[in-house]
């Protein structure tokens, strides 16, 4: 089995360190990942200027771009193999309900099944640095060989949200969808040396609705979140009432 590993907090972050780790059981695992931490970056692909990637160790590469980058160039140049799966993270950080959109992490994911290759993205939730990347790293060793025999459906890929506890204590994994997380005013707003207005997006502890079945509910409770994604963002209860509209180039 080749695996291809990649993240969003840098190719020396420990989450992707204990994931490679555990991988490496299952076969080759290449590691293509930022030089430095991406998070939030999104979808992003970089298009204004060249990049680089820097052999760091065998089958590790650091490139000076995107988790997206990262996914392209590795599969288009730096590997000599076509992976049989993507894995993203672990992220420190829980990637759910709204904030898979912004996530550098998913996006990696996101990337690998836009080229029909089968994709975990997996995050540890936790508001600090996180303790129990191996315990997380375990069970997307068991999920990968998973992913590998079943396959995936089509367009679809996981996101995994761990929650940050040992392993003894994580409670059994649960399918679940997207959640609701409920917005606080987090920008701080001040003024700078120069006496000119700045602002900065934060996060606070984030709060969520309880929606049975969630991936916030899910972890909150101890358990493990996984959560099919597509990349399909057609609104299809919606084209009915669209086409009702009286739309026409003639007014
Ligand atoms: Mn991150």
């Amino acid at each position: 089995m080749n695996i291809l590993v990649t993240n969003d907090d840098g190719v020396n972050a420990p989450g992707i360190t204990a994931l490679a780790t555990a991988l490496r059981s299952l076969g080759r695992v290449a590691v293509v990942a930022p030089d430095r931490e991406q998070s939030a970056i999104g979808h992003a692909i970089t298009l204004h200027h060249p990049l680089r990637a820097d052999q760091i160790a065998d089958d590790v590469y650091a490139v000076s771009g995107t988790p997206t980058d990262c996914v392209n160039i590795a599969i288009h140049n730096l590997l000599d193999f076509k992976p049989d799966l993507v894995v993203s993270g672990i992220n420190r950080g829980a990637n759910m309900g709204d904030d898979v959109t912004y996530s550098g992490t998913v996006s990696a994911a996101m990337e690998a099944t836009l080229m029909g290759i089968p994709a975990i993205a997996v995050s540890l939730a936790t508001a600090g640095e996180g303790s129990n990347y191996d315990a997380a790293a375990l069970f997307i060793r068991q999920l990968a060989q998973q992913v590998i025999k079943q396959g995936l459906p089509p367009d679809t890929f996981l996101n995994i949200n761990v929650p940050d506890l040992p392993r003894g204590c994580l409670k059994q994994p649960i399918i679940t969808r997207q959640g609701k997380k409920q917005y606080q005013g987090a920008i701080v707003d001040k003024i700078d040396p120069r006496g000119r207005q700045y602002y900065w997006i934060g996060s606070i502890d984030p709060t969520f609705e309880e929606i049975e079945g969630s991936d916030y509910v899910a972890v909150s409770r101890g358990h493990i979140s996984i959560t099919p994604l597509h990349l399909d963002l057609t609104n299809y209860a919606s084209m009915d009432i669209l086409r009702s509209w009286e739309l026409s180039t003639q007014s």
